[in-house]
């Protein structure tokens, strides 16, 4: 016969590794939880769902959350509305950027990025697709843009990762500096 304080000890021990197992469970369906002055986000592990609050601008918003989460390589994806974006092109015969704002309700059918450093700080690359009503598309390097409606977006980064970008003045551009070290 066992003893009833090992039964009870058995007992006790169980209902303690059921609970640390449904916590556990719950928090990793409900991932964790950050919030910042313009975005609103989900961590599950290397990844983040982002939603930006709306009216608030694509770029500087992208840039704070990446800062305050320390991300410094990853890659950028998302879709959403916005009312206004600013595209650069580069042309390089000239070396000199062309930058052209829509101002329109246009929705953002893809949205590409990376995030490396560049300097040490915090370099975001960005670029966009969008159409606006009469279903028409423009398609660029991201400047800017306001948020004007949904706008979801998910971040994935690169654990112990270093990507770091200079200045290459042959093409005018920062471009990715993988020289040895
Ligand atoms: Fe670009």
């Amino acid at each position: 016969m066992i003893n009833p304080r090992i039964l009870f000890f058995i007992f006790n021990a169980l209902i303690v590794i059921l609970a640390l197992f449904l916590i556990f469970k719950i928090n990793g369906e409900y991932g964790k939880v950050i919030h910042g002055t313009s975005w609103d986000a989900k961590q599950y592990g290397n990844k983040y769902i982002i939603s930006l609050k709306n009216h608030s601008e694509i770029v500087e918003s992208l840039t704070d959350f990446v800062k305050t989460q320390k991300i410094k390589a990853g890659k950028i994806s998302g879709i959403g509305a916005v009312n206004s974006v600013t595209l650069r092109f580069f042309n390089p015969e000239t070396k000199q950027y062309v930058d052209k704002t829509f101002s329109e309700q246009m929705e953002i059918s893809n949205l590409t990025g990376n995030i490396s450093l560049k300097d040490n700080l915090e370099y975001l690359h960005i670029h966009i697709t969008l159409g606006n009503s009469e279903y028409n598309s423009v398609a660029g390097h991201l400047l800017n843009a306001k948020i004007n409606g949904a706008a979801e977006f998910e971040i994935e980064t690169y654990q112990n990762a270093k990507i770091e970008r200079k200045f290459d003045s042959e093409i005018g551009l920062n471009v990715y500096d993988f020289a040895d070290r």
